[in-house]
């Protein structure tokens, strides 16, 4: 008997192998089953996405067999492939190319023989270690069966108390409620996502945990799925999890995923969320596309921050798709399992219910998107205002640069406020969106500066090691002794990153002569992506500036993000105008969350009264500072989705970049034109806007000449009905020079 399958495999969508390929298989394959198969001269990974029709007589002959399956992994299960499925149709991609990637990288290597030693290893290495420690907590996760009647999903008066260290605040235990308490059936539709609109410091990360007590008590097999924004903020988080859950569930039931692991680590937490040993998963947007059959809670924390939209391949929103995945595995479980009701009737304990997946995003400044879907009440807002024990939020210092002396970097006031901490035995941070030393070196007697001889940019002056480096190409020169045009020796660097604002604070403190309240000398440091670059040097850093050690903290808006310092009680933005009149719609709303999740790392603890934001600006009045001197979020949104409204902008509207890379910018225009033209014939033409095709702000990376376009609509099932017929014509057209061209949905940058 010979069986036949569609199978993806990792194509990009132009290439033409968009589809799932037939196989022929001698035995009859489950969809999500992992299979090696032949693809021309190559052999690869691929997934069955289902069962495929005979081919005809003369197709079967040259239908090829594959050559394993990877009997080891259990199917990949329905809701991850419809997740896999839905990302491919909403952002324009192949199937193939979005399920591949979401794999980690070792395992599309590996072949079923490799994979199978390894298991075995890893097995072995486990049982010694259990024979070792005498095994606590592992042996109660093995059974992956029934489970206990014990962990019925009723009201457990707070079984987890045990391992909660503090008492849940009168806000945390109401937001809880109502998170819970969301309308389940007898509606039967899914819960609602939900905002979880908490300030700086109110303590949501105790929310999150609590919630992840909750879902994980209540079956043996619920998975929790925890994302943060960063890779530099899952050490912290990714140690909180652990020492709350690990002396519950083990120490494996806590792992991480994100790009800064190795690939046998990355290997090794992909196959504990797929088999159901690890109860909870951390980590960055590539997390969203991992395999967790018994996934019941997603938390996406910083949900407004934009590193979760991705930036190549399918251009993914990983907090969208968690929202959509959630929704998934809610329809897929209330589909399943009867309802509560059913099951109490029939006198059983519920705990085999099959429970929906809830998701909650987190934020103090939620993006725009969001908020607007709470006003709308499609999302559920949960409201945390206050600070946990009252700490004041930073009072906003606005300090008018217009008034202060020229060339002065630092108004006074701002020298003596930091004077005056350190004094005090407490931390000041001062950051500023610019690394290295200065953006450009230029030369004082002809025209040249320091250009990037394969991008429209310049490459970066970074003193410390005295080299120009391009930012977007990575090249990376020593500095010329002279002026390479002129010959002139008195080249100079122009502007400020953060190494020369630390260099100049030092200088303009008198770091040397300063003294902490116990005769100790005061430190300066710095933080950005240079200082950090090294394995472990990050949490190296983060341990200083927690420990004490450090006084004065520069860095780039890293350091503003999420982390949980406790001395500090100055916060100091270095010139954050540019964003107030970009020419970016969405500048605005990223500097306000900026400058509010900054002022959030000020007056953490309590104790420590006089917590202070500090901004040198040009543009005092601006309406943005009125609304953060407030507090005031909802008063900015209100203000923002008016401004959107007027202007047709999201979320009042749906966009979609089209973006082409060429030899020279005419191909990639000509490309652009090409597209226009063809998109007169297409289904609901009518129903978008293409604007006109423009040079990138940075038209030349890597000597690569790119363009794009806009493309609107105020309908998103239009654009997508739109996009996906374009695509295909796209890809008919062939323009000389033309090196690839890609869509972006719901892009973040324009
Ligand atoms: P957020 O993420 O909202 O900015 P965190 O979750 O980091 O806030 O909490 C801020 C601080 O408050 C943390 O040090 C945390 O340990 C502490 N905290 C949170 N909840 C409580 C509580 N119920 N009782 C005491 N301290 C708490
Ligand atoms: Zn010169
Ligand atoms: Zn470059």
């Amino acid at each position: 008997v010979e069986f036949w399958v569609d199978v993806v495999v990792a194509t990009p969508v132009h290439s033409g192998l968009g589809q799932a390929l037939t196989y022929r298989s001698e035995q009859l394959l489950a969809a999500g089953c992992l299979v090696r198969v032949p693809l021309g001269q190559r052999e690869l990974l691929g997934i069955v996405w289902g069962e495929a029709a005979a081919p005809d007589a003369a197709a079967q002959l040259k239908t090829k067999a594959i050559i394993s399956c990877l009997d080891g992994i259990a199917p990949l299960d329905a809701v991850w492939r419809a997740v896999v499925e839905f990302a491919a149709r909403y952002y324009q991609r192949a199937i193939g190319e979005v399920a591949l990637a979401a794999l980690p990288p070792q395992l599309r290597e590996m072949d079923g023989v490799q994979l199978a030693r390894r298991q075995k290893l890893q097995a072995l290495r486990k049982a010694k270690l259990q024979a070792k420690t005498g095994d606590g907590p592992g042996a109660g996760r093995q059974a992956t069966g029934g489970e206990g009647g014990a962990t019925a999903s009723g009201a457990l008066p707070d079984a987890q108390s045990a391992t909660n260290t503090v008492a849940a605040s009168a806000q945390q235990v109401s937001v809880i409620a109502q998170f819970f308490g969301e309308s389940l059936p007898p509606s039967s539709s899914a819960p609602k996502p939900a905002l979880l609109f908490g300030a700086t410091g109110s303590g949501k990360t105790e929310v999150y945990l609590r919630c992840t007590a909750r879902v994980l008590e209540q079956s043996a097999q619920a998975q929790v799925l925890v994302m943060v924004p960063e890779i530099n903020l899952t050490p912290q988080l990714e140690a909180r999890f652990t020492q709350r859950f690990a002396p519950l569930y083990g120490a494996d039931a806590v792992v991480a995923m994100h790009s800064g692991m190795t690939p046998a680590q990355r290997l090794k937490s992909w196959l504990a969320a797929h088999t159901g040993q690890a109860r909870i998963v951390l980590g960055t947007r590539m997390a969203v596309f991992a395999s967790m059959p018994g996934l019941q809670l997603i938390v996406v924390d910083e949900e407004h921050d934009p590193s979760y939209k991705s930036q190549d391949g399918a251009r993914h929103s990983a907090r969208d798709l968690a929202v959509l995945r959630a929704k998934l595995q809610s329809e897929q479980a209330l589909q399943v399992a009867p309802s509560p009701d059913t099951a109490k009737d029939r006198g059983g304990t519920n705990a085999t219910v099959a429970q929906p997946c809830r998701v909650m995003l987190g934020s103090a400044t939620p993006s725009l998107e969001t908020w607007h879907a709470c006003e709308q009440g499609r999302y559920q807002r949960l409201d945390m205002p206050q600070r946990v024990g009252d700490g004041a939020l930073a009072a906003l210092r606005i300090v008018d640069m217009r008034l202060a002396p020229k060339k002065a970097l630092f108004a006074a006031t701002l020298l003596a406020a930091i004077h005056e901490r350190i004094t005090r035995g407490e931390q000041s941070l001062i950051f500023l969106n610019r690394r290295g030393y200065a953006p450009v070196l230029a030369c004082g007697a002809c025209e040249w500066k320091s250009n990037c001889p394969h991008c429209s940019a310049y490459c970066v002056f970074h003193k410390i090691d005295r080299t120009l480096r391009c930012h977007h190409c990575g090249t990376t020169d020593r500095v010329p002794r002279a002026c390479p045009e002129c010959g002139n020796i008195d080249i100079a660097p122009v502007g400020r990153g953060t190494e020369k604002l630390e260099e100049q604070l030092a200088q303009a403190l008198g770091i040397d002569t300063l003294l902490r309240p116990d005769g100790s000398p005061a430190v300066i440091a710095r933080m950005d992506a240079d200082t950090t670059r090294l394995k472990g040097s990050l949490e190296q850093q983060l341990a200083k500036v927690h420990s004490g050690d450090v006084d004065i903290l520069v860095g780039t808006q890293m350091i503003a993000k999420g982390h949980d310092f406790r001395r500090i009680t100055l916060v100091a933005a270095f010139n954050p105008d540019s964003a107030l009149y970009s020419s970016d719609f969405r500048a605005p709303e990223r500097l306000f969350s900026l400058l509010m999740q900054a002022a959030g790392r000020a007056g953490r603890d309590a104790a420590l009264a006089g917590a202070q934001m500090w901004v040198q600006t040009m543009h005092p009045d601006h309406p943005l500072f009125a609304a953060l001197k407030a507090h005031d979020y909802p008063g900015f949104a209100r203000q923002q989705l008016a401004e959107r409204t007027q202007a047709g902008l999201p979320p009042f509207s749906y966009q979609a970049l089209i973006r082409a890379e060429a030899r020279s910018q005419e191909a990639a225009q000509a490309f652009l034109l090409a597209a226009t033209e063809a998109a007169a014939g297409v289904a609901a033409f009518e129903h978008v806007t293409l604007y006109p095709s423009v040079p990138m702000a940075i038209q030349r990376v890597a000597n690569v000449e790119r363009a794009q376009m806009l493309v609107e609509s105020q309908s998103r099932a239009a654009l997508q009905k739109f996009l996906s017929h374009w695509q295909s014509v796209l890809r008919a057209t062939k323009v000389q020079g033309l090196i690839r061209w890609a869509m972006d949905v719901d892009p973040l940058t324009i």
